[in-house]
């Protein structure tokens, strides 16, 4: 166990330790070559082994198929939201899930480019919606399978009845979980949360969807280009790619419950996300509404029934070495972030906390 306080930032957050400590071991000299991986050139045989090993690991974690190209990016999960419409939407029809703020900031980016319709709204509700308007000619249906901010997440990925392509940012629960290919066209992540660095966007992208970018489109995002220069096109991130290969050897080598790896992460994920909504639901001080069949493993807003004490509740957890507790400003209470690279000693601390901040102020 560590000496660190836990750190419950929705990202940047917390990175798995043994990570951190071969950065710091690697940082003058990267295996002998004399460099630290932020000096080397992107094109030379020692990032390339880095940028190889990192998208092979990748692969294997998230069982991504062959029909699938990997790209490591810039420009996040927002500059996301306009590189897909101009990418995929051919200036045509897009049709968006609404299920949180994510998702409707991409609604609205997406209609400099495109005729977006809503085909469902969570609107103030915190419950999937199940109905959803899609349209047979859309270009591409768009969805955030976890809402970092509102702490809904789909559990399976959706299936679409009319065989559009489905986008799916998966930014806050990449590599928490399995990705079923069967159902995703491509899907996005900023790396900041489960996977290493801010600056690293990772895009799944099935071939099939490549060359059919707007003219407009900047030539460093046309993922057509970026795949046929294997994420080299421009210069990619290399650091915080390097660090993302180590996270990813990192869940390769977990253990728990008698799993491995991507199975070994997912089934501490459950543990983690049910002992702390286990507390929630047990307390009648604290509450998360969110409906039971979408509540985020990754990201858990919760409120104290008395809003007075949000303060302190903030101030304490800090002294008790719990950090970035506090919610979205939009939805105000708290947030807990239970991404991968927090162990389970960090939820037992924060539920310890919770239940000793209740007996004190409840
Ligand atoms: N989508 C989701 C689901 C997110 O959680 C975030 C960041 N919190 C973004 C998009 C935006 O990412 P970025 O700030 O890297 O553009």
């Amino acid at each position: 166990t560590s000496a660190r306080p836990f750190n419950f930032s929705a990202g940047p957050a917390v990175l798995p330790e043994p990570v951190l400590h071969r950065v710091a071991a690697e940082m003058l000299d990267w295996h002998g070559s004399g460099m630290s991986v932020m000096e080397m050139s992107h094109r030379g045989k020692e990032f390339g082994s880095i940028l190889e090993a990192a998208e092979r690991d990748l692969r294997e974690l998230l069982a991504v198929p062959a029909n699938f190209r990997v790209l490591f990016m810039q420009g996040g999960g927002l500059g996301e939201n306009a590189i897909v419409p101009l990418n995929l939407s051919r200036g045509g029809k897009v049709d968006v899930v609404v299920t949180g703020s994510w998702s409707r900031k991409s609604a609205a980016e997406a209609r400099r480019y495109a005729d977006v319709q809503i085909a469902a709204d969570i609107g103030s509700g915190h419950k999937i919606p199940t109905d959803w308007a899609l349209r047979d000619d859309a270009a591409y249906v768009h969805v955030c399978t976890n809402e970092t901010i509102d702490g809904v997440e789909f559990h399976a990925m959706p299936e679409l009845p009319n065989g559009v392509p489905l986008v799916a940012d998966v930014s806050s629960h990449v590599l928490s979980r399995p990705i079923d290919w069967r159902r995703v066209g491509l899907a996005f992540g900023g790396a900041q949360k489960n996977i290493g660095p801010a600056g690293l966007t990772l895009v799944f992208v099935r071939d099939d969807l490549l060359g059919r970018a707007l003219d407009i489109c900047p030539s460093a995002f046309n993922y057509e280009t970026v795949a046929a220069n294997q994420s080299m096109f421009n210069t990619p991130p290399t650091f915080a790619i390097y660090v993302a290969g180590l996270v990813f050897q990192w869940i390769k080598g977990l253990e728990y419950g008698g799993k491995q790896g991507l199975a070994a992460i997912e089934q501490r994920n459950i543990d983690k996300a049910a002992l702390l909504y286990g507390a929630l639901d047990a307390s009648g001080f604290y509450e998360n509404r969110v409906d039971a069949s979408c509540r985020s493993r990754m990201n858990v807003p919760f409120f104290l029934k008395d809003d007075k004490l949000n303060e302190a509740f903030l101030a304490e957890a800090k002294a008790a070495g719990l950090l970035q507790l506090k919610g979205h400003k939009s939805v105000g209470g708290m947030r807990a972030s239970l991404y991968n690279a927090m162990p389970l000693e960090g939820v037992q601390a924060l539920v310890g906390f919770m239940k000793d901040f209740e007996a004190r102020h409840g």
